[in-house]
């Protein structure tokens, strides 16, 4: 036989399953860094067409091509909605992306991020610098503990807003979906304060979501749940928004227009809570 004159690269592909049935895969080209870091696998992968991707053990937490369709949605939907949220708190989000849109407000004065495993920290620093730049901002104050205890210990109306950038309920992340923890954010908001969290996918984790927004409808006045299409996720993923006086159906209290985002306007701000029928009918609405 005889050698071929270029060898093509391997066809490598990466599988994400979303359930036993149903899953996402994206083309790779190469692996970048692998490690374990006491807590957390961490892979960082190139991709073909999403850029880099970023797995904490095994499940995708975002790509470079499509991490503003969640990032900006978490951060933004709560911060307009809020007339002027200075102090804010993010649990998680150790990516950076959550810290960067947060940032971009001139009206907060003050971030305490609350993350468990530095090491997502580090390496997101150094392979994906353009989600990084609230890690440097002066306003930032990094804790690297675990949320769950941090909302346990903290102050009541310290935040006027909390976002919970979280994995998925398993492990470290298991306590930051139940009530209690969600009542301890309700203790350490401000008068008018608002929570904001991921809520999981309306496809494949239907039950999660309702019990976020159930619990949320006992704790707040104001409890909706919101949606971004972020790809990478499969498709549609829900918010959950908790707010003690502002309602976000009122939309944005003030002007977006200077700020460079790709995903977040005022009309995606109201939009985005109109709901399909089925998200209806699992919310109870
Ligand atoms: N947007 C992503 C998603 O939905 O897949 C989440 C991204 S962010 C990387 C999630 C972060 O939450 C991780 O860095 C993880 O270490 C952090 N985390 C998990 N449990 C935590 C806890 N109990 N306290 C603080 N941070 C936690």
């Amino acid at each position: 036989m005889t050698p071929p004159d270029k060898i093509e690269p391997l066809d490598l592909w990466y599988l994400e399953k979303f359930s036993e049935n149903w899953g996402l895969s994206l083309r790779i080209k190469g692996g970048i860094h692998s490690a374990f870091s006491g807590l957390q696998r961490i892979d960082i992968l190139e991709t073909e067409e999403f850029g880099r991707l970023l797995l904490l053990d095994s499940a995708i937490m975002l790509t470079e091509k499509d991490e503003f369709t969640y990032h900006e949605m978490l951060v933004h939907v709560p911060l307009f909605t809020h007339p002027s949220p200075q102090r804010v708190l993010v649990i998680g989000g150790g990516d950076g992306g959550t810290l960067r849109e947060v940032t971009r407000h001139p009206q907060v004065k003050e971030v305490t991020h609350v993350e468990i495993d530095e090491e997502v920290i580090r390496v997101s620093k150094e392979f994906f610098p353009q989600l990084s730049p609230g890690f440097y901002d002066p306003r930032v104050n990094l804790k690297v503990t675990d949320g769950i205890r941090f909302l346990k210990e903290c102050s009541p109306k310290s935040y006027d807003i909390i976002l919970v950038d979280s994995t998925d309920p398993k492990g470290p992340a298991e306590g930051l979906f139940t009530p209690q923890f969600y009542k301890d954010c309700h203790n350490a908001l401000k008068e008018g304060g608002i929570l904001t969290v991921q809520a999981g996918s309306p496809y494949f984790q239907q039950d999660l979501m309702a019990r976020v927004h159930k619990a949320f409808r006992k704790l707040f006045p104001i409890a909706r749940v919101y949606l971004s299409g972020v790809i990478t996720y499969g498709g549609m993923w829900a918010f959950a928004l908790g707010s003690k006086k502002y309602d976000p159906l009122q939309g944005p209290s003030r002007a977006s227009k200077g700020l460079p985002l790709k995903y977040y306007t005022p009309h995606i701000h109201k939009g985005a809570f109109i709901l399909p029928k089925y998200i209806e009918e699992l919310l109870g609405l």
